[in-house]
């Protein structure tokens, strides 16, 4: 009897869980579900590079294949830095990140901590003064080591959990507000 296929929860238990978006999707999960509904190949995450596409190779039982260039280039764990200098404190860096990894306040200078950063860069293109850069984690002195995929995944669920939290009251401060404008015949 053939072996069951891979779940979407077994694939993305091997994905590096930076979130980059690098592989085309919206994040690892998204990318693990594709591979599991076989509309993905399995080479197409950067990060993970050869190592986890040996593993992706194994679990799918399949032949490996070379990292998809279009994808990226396989390099060290990155860290993000903040020239904090040039930082104009405009806040646009932090809704991007997928761990919450960048603190600061609007109009305030921003920084990163390191120890949650997972190298995605989605904070990068956002800065309108470029004061972000990427760079190897080894070749910051004192640097953490990189957070371990489960560390990255279970921020990255938080994240989304708050970001969900946050719509929801959103919503219900607005409907709040139509509800009031209608009780004292206002505007609807
Ligand atoms: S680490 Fe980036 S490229 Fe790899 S699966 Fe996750 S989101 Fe995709
Ligand atoms: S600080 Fe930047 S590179 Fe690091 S996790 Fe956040 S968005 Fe990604
Ligand atoms: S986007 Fe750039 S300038 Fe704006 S707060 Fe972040 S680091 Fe500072």
């Amino acid at each position: 009897m053939a072996a069951p296929e891979p779940t979407a929860e077994q694939l993305d238990a091997l994905l590096p869980q930076t979130q980059c978006t690098r592989c085309g999707y919206a994040g690892c999960l998204p990318y693990a579900e594709a591979m599991a509904a076989g509309s993905a190949e399995l080479n197409r995450c950067p990060p993970g590079g050869a190592a986890t596409i040996e593993q992706l190779a194994r679990l799918l039982d399949t032949a490996p294949l070379p990292l998809n260039p279009d994808n990226g280039v396989e390099g060290p764990p990155l860290l993000a830095q903040i020239n904090e200098e040039d930082c104009i404190g405009c806040a646009k860096c932090l809704p991007p990140c997928p761990v919450d990894a960048i603190v600061g306040a609007r109009r305030q200078m921003h920084t990163v901590l390191a120890a949650l950063c997972t190298g995605c860069e989605l904070c990068v293109a956002p800065c309108p003064v470029d004061c972000i850069v990427m760079v190897p984690r080894t070749a910051v002195p004192q640097a953490p080591a990189a957070p371990t995929p489960d560390d990255n995944r279970a921020r990255y669920t938080a994240h989304l959990a708050r970001e969900q939290h946050r719509r929801e009251a959103h919503a219900a401060k607005i409907a709040g507000a139509k509800a009031r404008a209608g009780a004292a015949g206002g505007p609807s």
